[in-house]
């Protein structure tokens, strides 16, 4: 019964900047424990462990955990979660790979336990109502512009530039979160173009092109880390009935045929546990790998270029 005790495993940025607060002013969970390589002791946190063995084995008052961590060390973290009973939350991308994605929602289900593998980004009240606006409607073009600078938003992140990092696809996953989301139609990768740093193993820019069912005519999307200045979080729709809608702020604001018709404060983070708590009450669980798929495929089918290399 709530308050759920749950656990934080990688204390890294977003465990920092998101989920401790969400955590703490849900009112229906409790941070028990965070378990970090790094951290030693955290500011009102009494039980701080180095391992998550060692936090099943002197913790055992923790129900759940949001895992927080890189997602290279995603599926061992929630694969020992799991197989020590408890309900897991994974924070976007739901693991490294579609086949350890697949095998967590396996074990979750033959376990008995929540598995929510979470998209922050589709929380926002404007990605609702754009999808609760598109519901019956033809897409004709589709164009997601998502650019930042990686310097900004990923200070001194080394491992988004691993293979298995993602790249700039760790924001882009965000813009393929709210696309699979709100489209009435299945999207699917048709072409990819991969910008590699000739010192990295992961993406700095991407260009994708998208076919779907039924057929639009162009869909695009642009991912890239090289902008300086404001960041462009975009995704604009024509649809065949002669509608424009347009997500600017990274979901958080619709503009529909040039007229604001929701823009709220974000809420993500707090929405997320919320649907956490609610996926717990039920006993359900709630993964939806397309995302990730669209990712694994424009790996798979990308042409790849060599560009200037990357130092923070
Ligand atoms: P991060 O800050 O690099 O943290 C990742 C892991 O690195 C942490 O879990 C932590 O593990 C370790 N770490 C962090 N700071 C460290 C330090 N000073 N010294 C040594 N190790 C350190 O990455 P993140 O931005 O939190 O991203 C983690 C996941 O959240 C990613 O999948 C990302 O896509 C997702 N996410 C990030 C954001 C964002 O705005 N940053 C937004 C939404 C989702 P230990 O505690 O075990 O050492």
């Amino acid at each position: 019964m709530p308050p759920y005790k749950l656990a934080i495993i990688g204390y890294g940025k977003i465990a920092q900047d998101q989920h401790l607060l969400a955590i703490q002013s849900s009112g229906v969970f409790e941070l028990a424990a965070v378990t970090s390589g790094h951290a030693k002791t955290i500011p009102g946190v009494e039980k701080v462990f180095s391992k998550d063995a060692q936090m099943y084995a002197e913790a055992p008052e923790v129900a759940c955990v949001a895992i927080c961590s890189a997602p290279a060390k995603r599926f061992d973290a929630a694969r020992r979660a799991l197989l020590a009973g408890k309900h897991v939350l994974l924070e976007k991308p739901p693991a490294a790979t579609l086949g350890e994605a697949r095998a967590l929602v396996n074990l979750a289900q033959s376990h008995g336990l929540t598995l929510f593998g979470a998209w922050h980004a589709r929380a926002n009240p404007a990605v609702v109502e754009a999808a609760a606006r598109l519901k019956g409607e033809q897409v004709a073009t589709l164009s997601v512009t998502w650019k930042e600078d990686v310097r900004k938003w990923h200070p001194g992140q080394e491992w988004v530039w691993d293979a298995g990092g993602f790249g700039v696809f760790d924001p882009g996953i965000n813009a393929l979160s709210i696309v699979t989301a709100i489209l009435p139609a299945e999207v699917f990768v048709r072409t990819a173009k991969l910008s590699i740093p000739s010192n990295r193993q992961s993406p700095i820019a991407v260009e994708l092109g998208f076919g779907s069912e039924p057929p639009g005519d162009i869909l695009t999307a642009i991912f890239d880390w090289r902008q300086t200045g404001p960041q462009t979080w975009n995704i604009e729709i024509q649809t065949r009935s002669g509608r424009t809608l347009l997500l600017t702020e990274g979901g958080a604001k619709l503009e529909v045929d040039g007229q604001t018709v929701k823009t709220a404060p974000s809420r993500e983070y707090p929405d997320l546990y919320a649907r956490f708590a609610e996926l717990l009450a039920k006993g359900a669980s709630d993964a939806d790998l397309r995302p990730l798929e669209l990712v694994a495929d424009a790996f798979m089918c990308g042409e790849r270029q060599q560009v200037e290399p990357f130092s923070f």
